[in-house]
């Protein structure tokens, strides 16, 4: 039996194609319409239909490269299932080149959001209808909030032998942390609804870090690969197995005053070592950033500019943090480049 045609709105779209559309958003105050970009691939074949979707923050531009070069694998013509991409969902946030949108709310605090709610409820509650109630599996991307970098790392919530599990497995991220859920973030929504989710955390707000994309571009063919949504061989071979976090927490500063990290991203450190120095510009004050616990160093601020109590290296904690490291290395030496030095 012929597989059905996928709806979107008045668009119809029939096994085999694919198709790109603008579904109506709002509009800018200057009367232009404002729209979520979107193409679905529609497989000839049953499958699952899967969400792939960045800027909900509209400053973290990796994961729309991430869905562009998605969308440009050769491998994508012949999917089984659907394939719904969504390069850039919070469309304000994307001209304005920041994380929230005009009332300055967070797109990712504001699901499943409503018709009659705030600007972020009714572009939520707009997604959620038209795109992510379609959806059987999700991958969203993300990157560190502005002057924060990420190594790339997956966040969801796992439990043993389900279904997210299994995606967060094949996305080969160095790191997994199974991270608590936001109230009114994409992932806590579809979490409730069901829906198996990812979050791909990696590399830095308003930047191209290539060491962020391509491992981005092949997790989610990877997670394609493993629900059948693929077929053919997998040219490239599966990285060292990442080390599941038991937990992260921040170090911060302790005085006001201007950082000179001493590690890097991805950096094994001990508890109490001396991660950076914060100082005044005549270097009078000097306070030390330690680390709270043993780990690895996940998240660091890129701005030398800190502020008593700000969060500067984001450590997490292992079980076998040998493991943990070892994957970090095999991940750093399949890249070019790898990620920068201190800054
Ligand atoms: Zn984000």
């Amino acid at each position: 039996m012929a597989r059905a045609p996928f709806q979107l709105g008045e668009h119809t779209i029939q096994p085999g194609q694919r198709l790109q559309i603008d579904v109506p958003v709002a509009r800018l105050y200057t009367h232009t319409p404002l729209h979520i970009p979107v193409e679905v691939v529609h497989g000839r074949k049953d499958g699952p239909v899967l969400l792939v979707c960045g800027g909900i923050h509209g400053d973290e531009i990796n994961g729309v490269e991430i869905v562009r070069r998605v969308l440009r694998a050769k491998a994508i013509n012949s999917i089984r299932g659907t394939l719904i991409a969504v390069p850039v969902v919070n469309v304000f946030g994307f001209l304005q080149q920041t994380r929230y949108l005009p009332d300055r709310r967070d797109l990712n605090r504001c699901f499943p959001g409503s018709e009659s709610g705030s600007l972020g409820g009714r572009i939520a509650a707009l997604f959620r209808e038209k795109i992510v109630d379609h959806a059987t599996h999700i991958i969203d991307l993300h990157t560190g909030a502005i002057h924060r970098t990420n190594l790339p790392q997956i966040r969801a919530q796992l439990q043993t032998g389900s279904e997210t599990e299994r995606m967060a497995d094949a996305f080969g991220a160095p790191v997994i942390l199974n991270a608590e859920l936001r109230e009114g973030s994409l992932r806590h929504y579809a979490q409730t609804r069901g829906i198996p989710v990812l979050t791909y955390e990696a590399g830095e707000a308003l930047r191209f870090d290539e060491w962020a994309i391509a491992p981005g571009v092949r997790g989610v063919l990877r997670v394609m690969r493993r629900l059948g949504m693929l077929t053919g061989e997998q040219r490239r071979r599966t990285p060292a197995p990442a080390e599941l976090a038991k937990g992260s927490s921040w170090a911060r500063a302790p005085i006001d005053g201007i950082l000179r990290p001493k590690v890097r991203l991805g950096a094994r450190v001990a508890k109490g070592e001396v991660l950076g120095k914060v100082a005044d510009p005549f270097g009078n004050d000097e306070g030390e950033v330690r680390a709270v616990a043993d780990g690895i160093v996940i998240g660091m601020s890129r701005l030398p500019l800190a502020n008593e109590g700000e969060a500067l290296f984001h450590i997490a904690r292992f079980n076998e943090i040998d493991e943990a490291e070892t994957a970090i290395e095999s991940f750093n030496s399949s890249l070019v480049p790898p990620p920068d030095s201190f800054y």
